[in-house]
């Protein structure tokens, strides 16, 4: 194939202006925001899990506290109508003895519900302490996950820019050179990690950074400068300074 050496340069030209877009285009998917939203969005969902199962824990606990006061109520209760009877005087000595006897009994079990009551009271706040920090981690997550947001749109923004920039010199240079060795190069840049033209610096490719052997240098240096070159090793479109 031939193509003037201007075109040549320019092919050079193009080269470095998709070596910038592959770059742009890196640094865009490899951006650390876009890994640490994703940690945010793993913990918020772990939170939320958890929070549904403490949540309907800590309804349950309320449900057994509120029993248990019900169930110290109603023993005081009675204690408060047996001490009524006890202090009225009113029935046999062998009825009030039996009061008496059955206050005893009252007072020990009410004793027992309140240990009881006092126990499901710490369990419930212990509960209530684990929501609470639960929807304070949520808190926490959420306004990181924004500011994360935040600095991943505004880098985004910078490189989606930069991109538009380079699209733009890349359509404008693309149809100053000759079209069949655009196409030459779009087919070897495919096929070779982006780049399809590169230097010849010296006896060395600027593509595979390999020596070209002393012959094929000889062979090349009796071409005209119009003559497209490859380069043996990689086969990329060399072009000659
Ligand atoms: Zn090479």
């Amino acid at each position: 194939m031939k193509a003037t050496p201007e075109d040549q340069n320019l092919l050079i030209e193009l080269q470095l202006i998709d070596s910038q877009i592959t770059q742009a285009q890196v640094k865009l998917a490899g951006l650390p925001e876009i890994e640490q939203i994703a940690a945010i969005h793993t913990r918020l969902e772990n939170t939320a899990v958890e929070l549904t199962v403490v949540e309907t824990e800590l309804a349950d606990v309320a449900i057994e506290l509120r029993r248990s006061e019900m169930d110290v109520e109603q023993v005081d209760d009675r204690m408060k109508k047996d001490e009524g009877r006890l202090n009225s005087g009113t029935g046999t000595p062998k009825d009030l003895e039996q009061l008496q006897h059955e206050l005893v009994t009252l007072a020990k079990r009410k004793s027992d519900l309140e240990d009881s009551e006092l126990e499901i009271l710490m369990k419930h706040d212990g509960v209530k302490a684990r929501v609470d920090e639960l929807l304070n981690d949520q808190v926490g997550l959420k306004k990181l996950e924004l500011e994360l947001n935040i600095r991943f749109e505004n880098a985004k923004a910078e490189i989606d820019m930069n991109l538009a920039q380079l699209s733009a010199s890349r359509a404008a240079l693309a149809p100053r050179i000759d079209s069949a060795l655009v196409t030459l190069y779009d087919k070897v840049r495919n096929s070779a990690f982006g780049v399809g033209a590169a230097l010849l610096i010296g006896n060395k490719c600027d593509g595979c950074h390999l020596s070209i052997n002393a012959i094929e240098i000889e062979r090349i240096k009796g071409l005209e400068a119009d003559e497209v070159i490859r380069c043996e090793e990689c086969r990329r479109i060399l072009v000659r300074i």
